[in-house]
């Protein structure tokens, strides 16, 4: 199959969240099944004028918008590691700047307009490299046009006619919501700038445009999938979404094994596998405990955090769990996490009243999240929200067990000791409502069955390691609804 994938960001070139994770490992996968994946990047100027080895097609791109045309020009590349190629979008003018989409605090003015040409780019390049997609697979806002863009532009044109498309969410809270004038840009008829296509109370809103045009719509987990289709989870959209929910699903996300893999890991002290993990695990516990100034002691548990300090993440709730364990209970805690500075502000002085029982550092440390995965026995993410999250599956390939809310990802990833069957063994413990003394059982459960039940522990470790957490699967996932959207589309 021919599968071209737009996205405004790919790691390693470009990443500010895990659209770029995605766009990264899911193509070198795709390609290993045999299909033949394109990738389309703008320009950024880390990717033109980075280290990156890129080469001139010597093809322009002249783009409508509005009443202008734009030069744009066409560079070639390969993911690093791999024969999976990369179109980057070249325009200097809209991409080669200090960010991706804004500085200090504030969006570009002209994003529409430089997504508006980094979509139509993609339409006209597959033209002119003779690409013949089967599909062609948008990613959040920035490429949400382009569905629209098949349907009512080029479908009249034969290249075009067959190319399906389909549109993956991995963030519903950005949407690309822009004032109405700037519907212009998009060289769609004003017809469309209507509440069941393109404008959202009053505006235009690309993300939107893409849900409601794709041939396909797709998520970050079957739960969240769900969830969006509700005004609880659904940021406004969740018309459309219940409109469209005959061809919406969700895929989980892989995890990256070459770099989260308790086997392979050069950040962590010790190596372990399903095989030998308590050794290797002790190892890690005591190199996190002595790193952090804990008592080193391998039969107190050791409750790890990774991630962002924002409200989604669940933080006022472990804070005050956080507190009250921290007089009355024999646990230990180790933070790692940066953002909103009222967290920030708590967290030091709790770590200044338990320094032996709470390990805390703000800032971002690539690795002391893989010592923390690795060291701690019980891993805490307990989000309002989540439309995948990685944090969850890093720690069960690493053997830690999971406390997480039932949301998202989440849901889909972690089985509670309760709810473990046939087909599938626990692998965590879960609880549903979004409230501290919830949370504060779950973890409870959890910390009682490291302390008194170690056979049952050992089988929730294994379990959690045992599973596939790998890009392999998902892929497969991807593939089967790539082939879906396109015979739908020929019927
Ligand atoms: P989200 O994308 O909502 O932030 P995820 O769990 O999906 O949450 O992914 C978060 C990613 O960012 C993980 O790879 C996690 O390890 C990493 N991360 C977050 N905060 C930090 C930090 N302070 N230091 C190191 N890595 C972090």
């Amino acid at each position: 199959m021919n599968i071209v994938l737009a996205s405004s960001e790919v790691v390693p070139f470009a990443k500010t969240g895990g659209l770029a994770d995605v766009c990264g490992s899911l193509p070198q996968q795709l390609s290993a099944l045999g299909n033949r994946v394109s990738i389309f990047l703008p320009g950024y100027r880390p990717v033109v004028y980075g280290d990156f080895t890129l080469y001139e097609t010597g093809i322009k791109l002249e783009i409508p918008l509005g009443h202008k045309v734009v030069e744009g020009r066409l560079l070639r590349t390969t993911l690093p590691g791999s024969a999976v190629e990369v179109w980057v979008v070249a325009q200097d003018e809209y991409f080669d700047r200090d960010a991706l989409y804004g500085e200090k605090g504030s969006d570009y003015e002209d994003n529409c307009e430089r997504f508006v040409f980094f979509s139509r780019s993609i339409l006209e390049a597959v033209r002119m490299l003779d690409l013949k997609p089967d599909i062609i697979h948008a990613n959040d806002w920035q490429t949400g046009l382009i569905p629209a863009l098949l349907k009512e532009e080029y479908f009249s044109n034969p290249l075009y006619e067959n190319i399906a498309s389909l549109i993956t969410i991995h963030n519903l809270a950005y949407q690309g919501v822009f004032p109405a004038e700037q519907m212009a840009l998009t060289g769609l008829d004003w017809k469309h700038f209507h509440h069941t296509q393109m404008e959202y109370w009053g505006q235009l809103n690309l993300l939107k445009t893409g849900i409601v045009f794709a041939d396909a719509i797709n998520t970050v987990s079957p739960t969240y999938a769900r969830e969006i289709q509700t005004a609880e989870q659904g940021c406004g959209l969740e018309g459309v979404l219940v409109d469209r929910s005959d061809c919406l699903s969700g895929i989980l996300n892989g995890i990256d094994t070459a770099v989260w893999s308790p086997e392979s890991d050069t950040l962590i002290p010790a190596n372990f596998s399903i095989d030998n993990w308590p050794q290797g695990k002790s190892v890690c516990k005591q190199h996190l405990q002595k790193l952090f100034g804990l008592e080193e002691d391998a039969n107190k548990p050791l409750i790890g955090i990774v991630g962002r300090l924002a409200s989604q993440k669940g933080w006022a709730m472990i804070l005050q769990v956080m507190r009250q364990w921290l007089d009355q209970r024999d646990v230990q805690w180790v933070v790692l996490g940066t953002g909103d500075p009222e967290y920030h502000t708590i967290l030091t002085s709790l770590y200044q009243t338990h320094p032996h029982k709470l390990g805390l550092r703000l800032g971002f440390s690539n690795e002391l999240a893989h010592q923390i995965e690795a060291g701690a026995d019980i891993f805490l993410m307990p989000s309002q929200y989540e439309p995948c999250g990685l944090n969850q599956m890093y720690s069960m390939a690493y053997g830690t067990v999971p406390v997480v809310r039932k949301t998202g990802g989440l849901a889909d990833t972690v089985i509670d000791v309760d709810d473990a069957s046939d087909d599938q063994a626990a692998n965590g413990f879960v609880f549903e409502e979004f409230e501290s003394l919830a949370l504060e059982r779950a973890v409870h459960r959890a910390v009682d069955v490291y302390c008194s039940d170690k056979e049952r522990w050992r089988s929730l470790v294994r379990a959690a390691m045992q599973r596939d957490w790998s890009w392999a699967a998902s892929a497969r996932a991807y593939q089967s609804l790539y082939e879906e959207t396109v015979a739908r589309k020929r019927l």
